[in-house]
C-alpha cells in the first residue's frame, strides 16, 4: 500500500519555503572567501546552523545541537519503541563552495517534517532531521567531523589531529561554543536507526548527461590520499649539465602527470594532485626539494589497491629518471562505501511512486551517508547538478529538481514507515 500526503504532491503549495530557505542560507556567507562559503565552526555556520535549528523548531521538531555542534530534530512516531527514521545532510560548505551542497538535504529534510506535519500524518517511527557538523572538512584533515561522531568514530586521535598553526580540531570545535570533551554523548547506540535517507546534489555530470532527475546511489567512492617528498640535489642552474642533474622540481612533475595517466586508464577512478611545492624560490639553482599531495578514489577497494601499487611504480620509474630519490607514505585509505540494496530498491520504488525513473549512480564524492551505513541501512537520492559543477561558486541545481528530490524524500520516509517490521528492515 502506497501512503501519499495531500496537496501539490505534499510539499509546501507554492515551494516558497525551500526557495526562501535556499535564500536565506546564501545569505550567511564569509564575505572575505569567494562563492557561498560557510566553514565548519566559523562565524557563519554557527548563525546558518541557529537558523537550521529556528526552522526545525518552527516545523514542530524537538531540536537540540550536541557536543561537536549537530543539529538534531525529532518529530516522534506513535511507537516509541520503533527505531528513527533519520533524514539529513550538511549546511557547512567548503571554502568558495556552492549553495546547494548539502543545504539541499538539510532543508529538504525539514520540509519533509514540515509536510507531515501540514498534513496530519503521523508516522509510526520517529522521524530524526539531523544537520552534521563539519561534513567538508577542516585544516587539521578531518572530514564528516558530525556522523563520525555519532557512528562513535571521533576519537582522541582526531580531535588531537593539528593544523599548520597547531591548533587541533577539538580547539576549533571549542571555539565555535562546542564541548568536545563530551564527544560520548554525540555517539547513537545501535538499533537506533531504522534507515538514513540523504537528498544531495549530485556534483557530477552523470544525471544531467541521461536526461535524469533522479538518481539513487549504489556506492560511495573510496579514497587514498599521499604525499610524495622527492629529493634532489641544489645545484647552479646554470652550470651543471642537463644529463647530470637531480632535479626534484622535474621527478615531481612526471609523479604529477602519473597520477592523471594511471587514473584515466581505469573505469570509474580518478586521480588528483591539489598542491605541488618545492624548497628552492629561485629560477637559477636547481630544486633539491619537492613535495606533492594527492588521492585517488575508486568504488572498489581492491582497484584503489591496484593503483598504490602504479602509483609506487612510476614514482620509483621517475627516480630513474630524474636520479632522485622520493619517499611515497599512503595516508589513511577510506574503503568504498556499499550503500543498502534493499532499502535503495524501496527509494527507487518511491522514486517510480511520484513520477521519476531512478538512475543508479556510484558517488565519486564522500558523504554522511558513509559514516551513518555504519548504523543502520543508508540510502542516497541525488537530483541533478547543472554542467556536473560543485566546490565552486557556479554549482546550480533548478528549484524544481530539489522539489523533485523533496518529493522522493518525502515518499521514500512514508515507504520505510510503512515496511512491517521484519521485512528486511528494522521495525
Ligand atoms: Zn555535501
Amino acid at each position: 500500500m502506497t501512503r501519499t500526503v495531500v496537496g501539490r504532491g505534499g510539499l509546501d503549495p507554492e515551494a516558497s519555503w525551500l526557495a526562501a530557505g535556499l535564500d536565506h542560507l546564501a545569505g550567511i556567507v564569509d564575505p572575505d572567501l569567494p562563492g557561498w562559503s560557510r566553514v565548519g565552526f566559523s562565524e557563519q555556520d554557527v548563525a546558518g546552523r541557529a537558523w537550521v535549528a529556528a526552522q526545525m523548531r518552527e516545523a514542530g521538531l524537538e531540536t537540540h545541537v550536541d557536543a561537536v555542534g549537530t543539529v538534531i530534530g525529532v518529530l516522534p512516531g506513535s511507537s516509541p519503541s520503533a527505531p528513527a527514521i533519520v533524514v539529513g545532510s550538511h549546511s557547512d560548505t567548503v571554502p568558495g563552495g556552492g549553495r546547494f551542497d548539502g543545504v539541499v538535504g538539510v532543508l529538504g529534510a525539514i520540509e519533509v517534517a514540515r509536510a507531515l506535519r501540514r498534513s496530519g500524518t503521523r508516522l509510526t517511527h520517529e522521524l530524526r532531521v539531523v544537520d552534521f557538523a563539519n561534513e567538508e572538512g577542516n585544516p587539521q584533515g578531518v572530514k564528516l567531523v558530525g556522523s563520525r561522531a555519532i557512528a562513535g568514530g571521533l576519537g582522541p586521535d582526531l580531535l588531537g589531529a593539528t593544523d599548520d598553526t597547531g591548533t587541533t580540531l577539538a580547539d576549533l570545535i571549542a571555539g565555535a561554543g562546542h564541548d568536545p570533551a563530551a564527544v560520548a554523548s554525540c555517539r547513537w547506540r545501535p538499533g537506533e536507526v531504522a534507515a538514513y535517507l540523504e537528498l544531495h546534489v549530485e556534483q557530477g555530470p552523470v544525471l544531467e548527461q541521461q536526461g535524469a532527475s533522479i538518481g539513487v546511489v549504489t556506492r560511495v567512492c573510496g579514497i587514498s590520499t599521499f604525499v610524495l617528498d622527492v629529493h634532489g640535489r641544489r645545484d647552479h642552474a646554470g652550470t651543471m649539465p642537463m644529463d647530470r642533474r637531480s632535479d626534484a622540481m622535474c621527478c615531481a612533475a612526471d609523479a604529477v602527470l602519473a597520477v592523471q595517466r594511471i587514473a584515466a586508464a581505469g573505469a570509474d577512478t580518478v586521480g588528483t594532485v591539489g598542491a605541488l611545492t618545492t624548497t628552492s624560490p629561485l629560477t637559477n639553482t636547481i630544486s633539491e626539494q619537492a613535495r606533492l599531495t594527492g588521492e585517488f578514489r575508486s568504488p572498489r577497494l581492491d582497484v584503489l589497491r591496484e593503483l598504490q601499487r602504479q602509483y609506487a611504480e612510476a614514482v620509483a620509474q621517475a627516480d630513474a629518471r630524474h636520479r632522485t630519490t622520493s619517499d611515497l607514505t599512503w595516508g589513511h585509505t577510506d574503503p568504498p562505501t556499499v550503500l543498502d540494496a534493499a532499502l535503495s530498491d524501496v527509494v527507487a520504488g518511491s522514486a517510480a511512486a511520484v513520477g521519476h525513473d531512478a538512475v543508479r549512480l556510484y558517488s565519486g564524492a564522500t558523504h554522511d551517508s558513509v559514516e551513518m551505513a555504519r548504523l543502520g541501512p543508508a540510502a542516497m537520492v541525488f537530483v541533478p547538478s547543472r554542467d556536473g559543477r560543485s566546490h565552486c561558486p557556479q554549482e546550480w541545481t533548478d528549484l524544481d529538481d530539489v522539489e523533485h528530490g523533496v518529493r522522493v524524500l518525502l515518499q521514500a520516509v512514508l515507504d520505510v514507515d510503512a515496511l512491517p517490521a521484519g521485512a528486511g528492515r528494522p521495525g
